[in-house]
């Protein structure tokens, strides 16, 4: 008989879904060619969602949630991964179709992985985890669009949250003069040590927005979508562009077509759960290159597995404040 490990698992129920921390066993690992001993995980926005069940982020059942994990390979058949071998994943339906983090024992399809890279442990990645990864996803798509420190202040909605406040350290260290909006004003001083040099408050932009605004941004990283990101995109500059990743206010847009046909303005769909193994790979490099561990670790915080459902509900309430990495 196999060893139990243990690990959340969910179950479907008449009226919605049951999270229980339990002892499972290799009959509860899902199909796949690499076996982890997950050491840490991390909790995001969507593992919120998956822990609570307020929105149906987890589809197939009995499953472990948990959209990242980072660990050791213990078994593999897959041909770039042998025993030994530290990994991190995130995304590819991981903690919604397939089960993920949130138990100490993972099985997965080797596809989905990525070699953890030198200088990087398995706590920092998932300090950085999927939030800290869609943060340097969105800052890529910026780069892309030609947006440079010389091209003016960029705005991060959601700036106290995971995303936010990785986007804030990372794009202040590359130079960037970077704005901070939040609901949460007595985060101020935190959102300026992690190099923020404006804080400005939500609220307004919660406001329907208007067809076009004073210029104010020569680019924007959005967590909120929305009014918020309808008033961000009202207010670009000529030529600016948005990176658009989340929907921490609304998954709707109320926005019109005036700041794309008159300023030029771009909007760029940010997805960390289907991106290209190449792309997480350049994201990874770049958040190794890029990214101030010390200072990631500050605004990180340990929580045991027992921890996670309380930790679930508080992020979906706006109470978390930075990242969260879970001790497996
Ligand atoms: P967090 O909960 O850590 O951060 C979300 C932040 O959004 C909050 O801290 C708050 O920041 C702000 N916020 C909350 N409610 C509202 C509101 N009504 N209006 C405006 N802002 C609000 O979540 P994450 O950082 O992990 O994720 C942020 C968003 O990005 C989520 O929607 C998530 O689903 C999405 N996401 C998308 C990914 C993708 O691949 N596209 C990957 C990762 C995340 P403050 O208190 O500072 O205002």
């Amino acid at each position: 008989m196999s060893e139990t490990f243990r690990g959340f698992q969910v179950n479907k129920t008449e009226d919605g879904q049951k999270v229980e921390l339990k002892d499972l066993t290799d009959d509860d690992l899902m199909e796949g060619d690499v076996t982890v001993r997950v050491e840490y995980s991390a909790l995001n926005y969507k593992d919120g969602l998956a822990m609570t069940g307020k929105v149906p982020v987890v589809r197939r059942f009995p499953l472990t949630p948990g959209i990242d994990f980072a660990g050791t390979v213990t078994e593999s058949t897959h041909a770039s991964f042998s025993s030994g071998d530290k990994v991190v994943l995130n995304g590819f339906g991981v903690g919604e179709v397939h089960s993920g983090g949130f138990a100490e024992k993972a099985r997965v399809r080797g596809d989905w992985l990525v070699g953890l890279p030198e200088g990087l442990s398995t706590w920092h990645a998932m300090a950085v985890g999927t939030a800290g990864y869609t943060s340097m996803l969105c800052v890529m798509a910026l780069e892309k669009q030609g947006i440079t420190p010389d091209s003016g202040d960029i705005l991060v909605t959601g700036a106290a949250g995971g995303v936010g406040s990785v986007a804030v350290l990372i794009l202040s260290k590359l130079g960037y003069r970077v704005v901070a909006l939040t609901g949460r004003m007595a985060e101020a001083d935190y959102l300026k040590d992690l190099g923020a040099a404006d804080v400005i408050e939500r609220q307004p932009y919660s406001e329907k927005a208007r067809p076009l605004g004073k210029e104010l941004w020569a680019g924007a990283i959005d967590v909120a979508g929305g009014n918020t990101l309808a008033n961000v995109i009202s207010q670009m500059k000529y030529g600016a562009a948005v990176a658009a990743c989340g929907l921490a206010e609304s998954m709707s847009l109320p926005t019109s077509v005036a700041p794309f046909i008159l300023r030029g303005v771009t909007l760029c769909g940010v997805d960390s759960v289907m991106a290209s193994l190449a792309k997480r790979e350049e994201a990874y490099k770049r958040i190794v290159s890029d990214l101030d561990f010390e200072r990631l670790a500050g605004l990180t915080r340990e929580i045991g597995l027992e921890d996670v459902p309380a930790e679930a509900a508080a992020i979906l309430e706006g109470r978390v404040r930075g990242r969260t990495v879970v001790k497996v």
